[in-house]
C-alpha cells in the first residue's frame, strides 16, 4: 500500500484527530528529504515505538542564509517515498508523509534576510550560538522555528533525531523542555557508509573520489577518540592537532571550518577534557564537489563523536 502524502496543516490535523480518538501513539521524524539510511534508522525506531509514524519532508528556507544551497538542495519526493517504503514490513509502514509548501508553513512569507522577516520565530539562547551557530548565525533560529511549527501541527508523542546534527539535538531538547512541548525526544546514532563517511543528503553533491577522501573526517574522529580512550589524552590542543593532521593529509583541497571540543551538556568550549564528564568532538570541513572541476563548487560536511567519561 502506498504511503499517503498530504500538503496542508488541515489534513495532518484530521489524521491526528483520528489517531487521538483511537488512542494511538504518534511518532514523528522531521526531515528535509532526499532520504537515506540515516533517516531510515529514525523511521524504523519510530515504527517500533508508536502506532502511527509521520515523516515530514520540508526544505526549510529559514535555516538557510542568503548564498547557501537552498535552491540546490536535492529534492525528490518519489525517491523519498521509495526509501520510506523499504522501512517496516507488511503490517507496519509510515502512516503519513507531510510535504508542505513554503507558504503553508510560512503564511507571512519567509525572505532569507533575517532583518526583513516578519512573523513568529523561536530562539533558543545559550546552546545555539557556538559551533554551527557561530558559522551560521540564523541557522538554529530557523531550525527551532520550523520544529515548533511542525510539533504544533503533528502533536507527536515521540520525535526522533540523529546524532549527526549533534548540536541540533541539544538545542531541540532545550526548546522542548523550556517551552513545555508535551513529547519525548529520542536521539539515535550516526549512520555511516561502509567507508565511514556519515550519510548525508548533501553527499549527493560529491564525486566518488571526494567521498573516498572525505572518510578522513571519520578517521580523524576515531584517531582522537582512540588517543583519549587508550592514552587518556585530554589536551584539546593535542587532540585538535591530530584531527587537523588527519584531515589535511587526506587532501590539500579540504578546508577546515572548525574542529571543537565542547561540554556535552551546555556546549561550552573546552581546553582540556574532564575525563569524568567526556565531551563532544565536532567538526565542519569544506570539500570540493569535484577535485577536477572547481566550477562544481564546494560542500560543507559535518561530523562528530561523543567521548564518554573514562572509567578505571
Ligand atoms: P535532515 O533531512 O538532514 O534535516 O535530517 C533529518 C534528521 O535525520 C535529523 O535528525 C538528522 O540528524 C538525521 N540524520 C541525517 N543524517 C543522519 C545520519 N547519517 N545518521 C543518523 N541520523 C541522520
Amino acid at each position: 500500500m502506498s504511503i499517503p502524502v498530504v500538503r496542508t496543516v488541515k489534513e495532518v490535523r484530521e489524521y491526528r484527530e483520528r489517531w487521538r480518538k483511537e488512542g494511538q501513539k504518534v511518532g514523528f521524524v522531521p526531515t528535509m528529504g532526499f532520504l537515506h539510511q540515516g533517516h531510515q534508522s529514525l523511521v524504523k525506531k519510530s515504527l517500533s515505538e508508536n502506532d502511527a509514524t509521520v515523516v515530514s519532508i520540508f526544505v526549510n528556507p529559514s535555516q538557510f542564509a542568503p548564498g547557501e544551497d537552498l535552491d540546490a538542495y536535492p529534492r525528490n519526493l518519489e525517491h523519498d517515498l521509495g526509501v520510506l517504503a523499504e522501512v517496516g514490513g507488511p503490517n507496519q509502514s509510515v502512516s503519513l508523509v507531510f510535504a508542505p509548501t513554503v507558504s503553508e508553513i510560512y503564511p507571512s512569507g519567509i525572505p532569507l534576510d533575517v532583518a526583513s522577516q516578519k512573523g513568529a520565530f523561536v530562539n533558543v539562547v545559550g546552546v545555539a550560538e557556538q559551533l554551527e551557530g557561530k558559522c551560521r548565525p540564523a541557522f538554529f533560529r530557523g531550525v527551532t522555528t520550523v520544529l515548533a511549527k511542525l510539533f504544533n501541527i503533528v502533536e507527536p508523542n515521540n520525535a526522533y533525531f540523529g546524532q549527526k546534527d549533534v548540536q541540533q539535538t541539544i538545542v531541540v531538547r532545550k526548546m522542548v523542555a523550556d517551552l513545555f512541548f508535551n513529547m519525548k525526544i529520542t536521539v539515535l546514532p550516526i549512520i555511516r557508509a561502509e567507508s565511514g563517511l556519515a550519510r548525508s543528503s548533501r553527499n549527493a553533491y560529491l564525486s566518488d573520489s571526494v567521498k573516498e577522501r572525505a572518510t578522513c573526517l571519520f578517521k580523524s574522529l576515531k584517531a582522537a577518540k582512540n588517543e583519549y580512550k587508550t592514552k587518556h589524552e585530554c589536551s584539546v590542543a593535542k587532540l585538535t592537532q591530530l584531527v587537523r593532521q588527519t584531515i589535511e593529509s587526506a587532501s590539500s583541497k579540504f578546508t577546515i571550518d572548525y574542529i571543537a571540543f565542547n561540554d556535552p551538556d551546555d556546549l561550552h568550549y573546552l581546553e582540556s577534557i574532564d575525563a569524568s564528564v567526556g565531551c563532544i568532538l565536532s567538526m565542519a570541513v569544506y570539500v570540493p564537489n569535484d577535485f577536477q572541476d572547481q566550477s562544481k563548487g564546494t560542500t560543507r560536511l559535518i561530523d562528530n563523536s561523543i567521548f564518554g567519561p573514562l572509567r578505571g
